[in-house]
């Protein structure tokens, strides 16, 4: 398993060396839950943890952001908490999130309303361009943005852009 130093180096070799701009990156840092089952929720190893990924997000996020600036939107979550060593589904310390958005499209807020871990990928889908099945759990934290369809209004300007581009090589 690759903990989260080897996460940001790899991460920052390929932003670093790739010449294709990606549409989306799923970036998995597991050091927290690792030690909060080894060590206990709040525990000094599970503390260092936090520490760790702090610092290789960091790393991403400049990296990220030396590539493209703020064109580009992140999203920063977790899929769970927990408490002792493991998660109880009763327990707020295991229910409660961060939920964070920053960058394209973003309108900066606390969100009053609670978000769901559910929301996520329908959120994602609806920042791509991509339309959201109606079979899916969630729907998309459309208020964390700037207008309804603000960031998918860009990024299908985008891909236009992209369209074009390709189709003018191609001449
Ligand atoms: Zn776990």
């Amino acid at each position: 398993m690759w903990l989260a130093d080897a996460v940001a180096a790899n991460v920052v070799k390929y932003f670093s060396t790739t010449s294709q701009r990606p549409e989306l990156v799923f970036i998995h840092l597991p050091d927290v839950d690792i030690a909060g089952h080894a060590s206990g929720w709040m525990s000094d190893d599970y503390r260092s943890a936090v520490l760790r990924v702090d610092a290789a997000l960091d790393k991403i996020l400049q990296r990220i952001q030396a590539s493209y600036g703020t064109d580009v939107t992140i999203i920063v979550t977790a899929d769970h908490g927990g408490i002792n060593f493991s998660h109880d589904n009763a327990l707020n310390e295991s229910r409660q999130i961060p939920w964070i958005a920053w960058g394209r499209g973003v309108h900066t807020q606390i969100i009053a309303s609670p978000v769901r871990i559910v929301d996520l990928a329908p959120t994602v889908l609806w920042l791509l361009g991509v339309s959201v099945p109606t079979n899916i759990d969630g729907s998309p934290v459309t208020q964390a943005f700037q207008a309804p369809g603000a960031a998918g209004a860009l990024h299908a300007a985008s891909l236009r852009d992209a369209a074009s581009l390709a189709t003018a090589g191609t001449h």
